[in-house]
């Protein structure tokens, strides 16, 4: 802004905007009805991203690609200090074209609209297109991100995804999987510690902005999760001539059945007293890979008491000293039921992300004044997803102090994402990569 506090920029067009959709639309799609496939480390991904490198060289950006393959645009010029953005082109498997693709697009426009203001810059703007934000393909989430800080640990190599392992996925489109074998950082510290700040623009992924009528959102906190399987092993029996009753059956979908039940109860009285917690039990007894590796487990029949079964059990929640104290509630109440019911249990933890409990507050400030000074409605809200930008939050530089990172959400059509209904307009996503840009150039001059 000026000095009497109005807008420098050009506002990001609507109309440029939907032409980068026009070209992304082709890359992943599935066809009508069926979302987008753009795995991590794929062609389609590669693809993605290059479409957005192309638009960046031809506007006057320069680009280049980090020793993973992530993407890197940058405002042309020597500078000491970065203001940087980034989101991600991966998707899940019959996913959207916004979750990500929204954030690059949106990063790309910001940059582009403060390069062609011809404002004086003291710290470079840069986007950073990471890999594989989503877990679905290789069971791994933002591994790019945490790739490029080296924060990946070197086990994830050898997750398969469609016959192919990551490290082979990774070679595949150029990267060196060996910087994660190593834990070498795909950035140089000195790049690291150049990172003056860090903001994401992102579709919310929920419905409180659309229903609120909200243009922005601006992120307080980001949750994160905790997430296992729980097996189970009973005893298999006759169905017709074993009598009812905890003495004579060792029933596993019945202890399962209580163990769901007690556990919303559980949440619930936490939640009373004023957590801000999530949980979620996704699976039951129905992922391909777990049902291999659970012996006896394909001995359940019609006939027969179950012997065998197993549930997810995901906890979410910003603070991570809260989730952890509700898994150790769960695992006691897990336990509890299953010893009343005779039956063997296995908790089987298979993936942890701390929570950001605060998000960068002059960042906060920042991307508020900056709604403000374009007349949009805001609200501040907690993310439910986690984000490469909690990934960036938890990076610390050589100073020993922590990046400091913003986010900002835009509303999604009914709030639907990880769906081929996902949706935001090319308006919508405009207005987010506006503030984006109002943002970064305060952060750049
Ligand atoms: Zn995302």
């Amino acid at each position: 802004m000026n000095k009497s506090g109005e807008p420098v920029l050009t506002p990001v067009s609507a109309s440029i905007i939907s032409g980068h959709y026009e070209a992304l639309d082709k890359i992943g799609n599935l066809g009508p009805g069926r979302g987008f496939l753009r795995a991590a480390w794929s062609d389609e991904e590669s693809a993605a991203m290059r479409l957005i490198e192309d638009a960046a060289l031809a506007a006057g950006l320069n680009s280049r690609w980090d020793a993973v393959g992530n993407l890197i645009v940058e405002t042309p010029g020597e500078f000491p200090t970065w203001v940087e953005t980034g989101s991600h082109m991966d998707t899940v498997p019959g996913g959207g074209n916004y979750d990500g693709a929204a954030g690059v697009v949106a990063g790309l426009q910001a940059l582009l609209v403060v390069h062609a203001s011809g404002v004086a810059l003291k710290r470079g703007l840069r986007l950073r297109v990471w890999r594989c934000e989503e877990s679905s393909t290789f069971g791994v989430v933002s591994a790019g991100s945490r790739a490029a800080f080296g924060l990946l640990g070197s086990e994830v190599l050898g997750n398969v995804w469609q016959g192919t392992s990551l490290a082979h996925a990774i070679r595949g489109q150029g990267g060196d999987p060996r910087y994660i074998a190593d834990g070498r950082p795909s950035i140089p510290a000195s790049e690291r510690d150049g990172i003056a700040a860090c903001l994401e623009m992102h579709i919310e992924q929920g419905r409180v902005l659309e229903a609120g009528g909200f243009d922005i959102g601006v992120v307080s906190s980001i949750r994160g999760s905790v997430r296992r399987w729980v097996k189970l092993k009973g005893a298999f029996d006759h169905s017709g001539a074993t009598p009812m009753g905890h003495a004579w059956r060792k029933d596993v979908n019945l202890a399962m059945a209580y163990m769901q039940v007690r556990l919303d109860e559980l949440i619930r009285r936490e939640i009373g007293a004023g957590k801000d917690i999530v949980q979620t039990i996704g699976v039951v007894n129905s992922n391909r890979h777990v049902n291999e590796t659970l012996p006896g487990f394909y001995d359940n029949a019609v006939a027969k008491v179950s012997g065998s079964g197993y549930f997810s059990h995901e906890v979410r929640g910003c603070r991570a000293d809260e989730v952890r104290e509700f898994v150790e509630q769960a695992e006691q109440t897990i336990r509890q039921t299953a010893e009343e019911f005779g039956i063997t249990v296995v908790l089987d933890e298979f993936s942890q992300l701390a929570g950001i409990e605060h998000l960068d507050d002059s960042l906060q400030t920042l991307l508020g004044d900056c709604c403000r000074m374009r007349g949009l409605r805001h609200t501040t809200l907690p993310s439910g997803a986690w984000h490469d930008a909690a990934v960036v939050s938890q990076v610390q530089r050589g100073d020993r102090r922590k990046i400091p990172v913003g986010m900002l959400f835009v509303p999604c059509h009914q709030g639907v994402s990880h769906s081929p209904a996902e949706y935001a307009s090319p308006e919508q996503l405009a207005v987010g990569a506006t503030v984006l840009a109002d943002a970064m150039l305060g952060l750049a001059v």
